[in-house]
């Protein structure tokens, strides 16, 4: 599974800027056998957790999350950068390389008590799914499991991450 995930992700240097080696996950998601198999690997752990929402990250993460969700039966929620949604939301700044990011979590996204799991693209530093994790902790949801289809291990993002429950497909 992880050599076949591999063959399909594109490795781009120097972007967007120079010194990272982006992970273009496009050629991966538009191979509809590849894509099936990836999101039923996904959900495999999850298909009798009663997972109540699947939390997605602005903006690849959504394309994994959606078909995670239908696939396991739970709703999505979905966290966004700054601005984008309507109504009121909670908020949690965090350091990027250089400079800073917010995401946004409508208030009434997730319930407390429920189960949730987590879907990202990438993790690379683990700066982006601490904030979010900070934010469901917040609406006091259970967070059960925290999936990225690709981990950078040379940064070390799990380390972040101590005491969840994550998984990777593919490992660089
Ligand atoms: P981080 O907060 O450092 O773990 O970065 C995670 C976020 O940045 C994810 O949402 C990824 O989409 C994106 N990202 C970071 N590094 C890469 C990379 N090398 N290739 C593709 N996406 C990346």
């Amino acid at each position: 599974m992880e050599d076949l995930i591999k063959s399909k992700i594109r490795e781009i240097p120097d972007w967007p800027k120079k010194g990272v080696r982006f992970k273009d996950i496009t050629p991966l998601i538009e191979d509809k056998d590849i894509l099936k198999k990836i999101i039923d690997e996904l959900a495999l752990p999850y298909l009798d957790r009663k997972i109540d929402k699947v939390v997605g990250i602005d903006a690849r993460g959504f394309i994994l999350a959606a078909p995670l969700a239908y696939r396991i039966g739970a709703g999505l929620a979905i966290v966004r950068k700054k601005g984008k949604l309507p109504f009121r939301t909670i908020s949690k700044e965090y350091a990027l390389e250089y400079g800073s990011n917010t995401i946004e979590m409508h208030e009434d996204s997730i319930y407390q008590g429920e189960k949730v799991l987590i879907i990202d693209d990438v993790l690379a530093t683990g700066g982006t799914m601490e904030a979010t994790v900070e934010l469901i902790n917040q609406l006091k949801g259970e967070i059960v499991g925290i999936d990225f289809l690709i981990e950078l291990i040379s940064l070390n993002g799990r380390g972040k991450l101590k005491g969840y429950n994550i998984r990777s497909l593919a490992k660089y």
